[in-house]
C-alpha cells in the first residue's frame, strides 16, 4: 500500500482518537438545551446554586469522557496486536494525547482534574462569604476573576473554565475551541502569566511617573 494512503489512514485515526473521547463534552452541554438557569455566554455568572450544579455536571461529563476514551483505545490496541494498521496507530496516539492532557496538571495547587472537587467547594463557600466588600455584595464569575458586581472588588483570581454554555462564537468554532483547550480557560492563573505581570509592572511604572 502506498505511503500517502497509510498517512491518510494515520491522520483519520488520529482525528477520531482526538474527537471521540471529547464527544460528551461537545454534545451533552452544547447540543442539548440546558441554558435555562445560567446567563448566556460570555456574560459573568452569579455565584449561586445554578452555577454549583453546572460545575458538578461538568465534572461528571469530564468523567464520562474517560469512559468513552476506553472504547477507541482498546479497539486500537486490539488491532495493533494483530497488525501494524496506521489507522489504529493514529487512534491510540489521539487517545494518548487526551490522557496526557488530563493527567498533566496546569496548576499544581488545584489538583489534577479540570474541575477538582476542592475547586467546586471553594466556589460553593463563596455563596456565603466570610467577609463582605460592600453593602450590596453580588459575587459573579467573570472571565478571569470572581468579583463583586457592585464595587468590582476581586474575591478570587480564577480564570473561568468552559461551563458548557452555548458559546457566543457559534457552535462550530466553540466546538473547535473545546477540542483545543479541553474546557480550560485560555487565560493562565494570574500569578503565572508573564503578560499579566508585565501589564502590572507597566501600571506601577505609569503610577510612579
Ligand atoms: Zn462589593
Amino acid at each position: 500500500m502506498s505511503v500517502s494512503a497509510d498517512l491518510t489512514r494515520l491522520i483519520v485515526g488520529l482525528f477520531f482518537g482526538i474527537v471521540l473521547p471529547r464527544v460528551p463534552l461537545l454534545f451533552f452541554t452544547r447540543f442539548l438545551n440546558m441554558e435555562r438557569e445560567l446567563t448566556p455566554h460570555p456574560d459573568p455568572i452569579p455565584i449561586g446554586v445554578p452555577l454549583i450544579q453546572r460545575l458538578l455536571l461538568m465534572r461528571r461529563i469530564h468523567g464520562m469522557c474517560w469512559l468513552v476514551a476506553i472504547l477507541p483505545l482498546s479497539m486500537g490496541i486490539l488491532v495493533l496486536n494483530s497488525s501494524p494498521e496506521p489507522f489504529a496507530v493514529g487512534l491510540v496516539a489521539g487517545v494518548a494525547w487526551f490522557i496526557l492532557s488530563r493527567i498533566v496538571p496546569l496548576h499544581m495547587g488545584r489538583g489534577f482534574a479540570i474541575l477538582p472537587l476542592s475547586l467546586i467547594q471553594e466556589i460553593n463557600n463563596l455563596r456565603e462569604p466570610q467577609t463582605s466588600c460592600c453593602d450590596q455584595q453580588l459575587l459573579q464569575w467573570e472571565v478571569r476573576t470572581i468579583r463583586c458586581k457592585n464595587c468590582r472588588d476581586v474575591t478570587l483570581i480564577l480564570p473561568r473554565p468552559d461551563l458548557g454554555r452555548i458559546r457566543s462564537d457559534g457552535r462550530l468554532i466553540g466546538a473547535l475551541r473545546i477540542l483545543l483547550m479541553d474546557g480550560h480557560s485560555v487565560f493562565p492563573p494570574n500569578d503565572e502569566s508573564i503578560v499579566g505581570q508585565g501589564v502590572e509592572l507597566l501600571g506601577k511604572v505609569a503610577e510612579e511617573e
